[in-house]
């Protein structure tokens, strides 16, 4: 099978170091399974990645008025370098010691969004520091930026999450992937660019990983799009004493489930949509969502939730 399989960005840990070891936990799960006979496509998101490198442009740029400004596409691009870095390494050695022949490419990936999407009049991901009332308004005034209150902890900045709608490198990675090299792309949802003419222009958003992973699903006609998190099943419930771990979703109950409020937004939510858009877009696809160390067992039906259109 084909699958497209998205890391979460907390599976990566907060620093160089962190990420190193991790990477290599990271990398077995994906060797199994291409192991097992599958052509695997690696996703992932960059959450505490890209808050780090952003965090650092404007803790720095306070002490050093010649430090740039860095916008977020291209601490974007920067996150998915870094990443890309250490998780194609990780697999090119996992991949050896199991002397399979495979090589590992990142490719750095724009992912193409609406400049009119609705997401962009009302920005709701925070990101980078908190401040005060005083400096939110100030670079308010500078920049243009939007701030919210973020549960008594200050202010934050907060950017728009529009919708993907194309990936600008789509033609290369599937023709790296039918060639049976192993690619990571559309890391943290990719580079946010709309187009004019024959340009593509980095835009001030965040592309949610889990919605890119799906889009890259369903352009490369994956048959499987597992999204890797924190926990082995989705839950209706969840946190609450009756609590009810899922296996098999169809469209309709995950429809119902949705409007019923059971799944965090930014969190699970993004994720049951993903997989239920990507098994929505053709008779036979399937989304996943599990943990990590649980994939392979996820695929043969065995834990993890699956949302399939039957
Ligand atoms: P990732 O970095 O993988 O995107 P997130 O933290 O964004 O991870 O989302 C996964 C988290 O969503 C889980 O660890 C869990 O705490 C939370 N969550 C919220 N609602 C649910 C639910 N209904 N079922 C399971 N987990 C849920
Ligand atoms: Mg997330």
């Amino acid at each position: 099978m084909k699958i497209v399989l998205a890391l979460g960005g907390n599976a990566l840990g907060e620093s160089p170091k962190q990420q190193l070891e991790l990477v290599k936990l990271s990398a077995k799960p994906i060797a199994d399974l291409i192991e097992q006979g599958h052509d695997v496509i690696v996703a992932h998101g960059n959450g505490p990645q890209v808050g780090m490198i952003n965090l650092a442009f404007e803790e720095s740029k306070k002490m050093n008025k010649k430090i740039p400004d860095v916008p977020f596409a291209e601490c974007n691009a920067m996150s998915q370098g870094y990443i890309g870095y250490h998780l194609q390494n990780a697999l090119r050695e996992e991949l050896k010691d199991r002397s399979i022949e495979k090589s590992v490419a990142t490719i750095i990936t724009q992912v193409i969004v609406d400049r009119n999407d609705p997401a962009f009049v009302n920005p709701t991901k925070p990101i980078g520091g908190f401040y005060s009332l005083e400096e939110a308004e100030k670079l308010t005034e500078e920049n243009t930026y939007a701030f919210v209150e973020d549960a008594g902890r200050g202010y934050r900045r907060v950017i728009a999450s529009p919708k993907p709608l194309d990936i600008a490198e789509i033609e290369i990675i599937s023709t790296l992937v039918d060639s049976g090299h192993l690619v990571i792309a559309v890391g943290g949802g990719g580079i946010p660019v709309y187009e004019e003419g024959h340009r593509l222009i980095g835009i001030d958003a965040v592309i949610d990983k889990d919605f890119a992973s799906s889009k890259l699903a369903e352009k490369l006609n994956a048959d499987y799009l597992i999204i890797l998190t924190a926990v082995d099943q989705v839950a209706i419930n969840f946190g609450k004493p009756d609590e009810k771990w899922l296996s098999e979703l169809d469209v309709e109950t995950t429809n119902r489930y949705i409007k019923e409020g059971h799944f965090a937004p930014g969190s699970m939510l993004p994720k049951v949509e993903a997989a239920k858009e990507f098994a929505l877009s053709k008779k036979g696809r399937k989304a996943l969502i599990t943990s990590l160390g649980k994939a392979s067992l996820g695929i043969q039906g065995k834990t993890g939730t699956r949302i399939e259109n039957k």
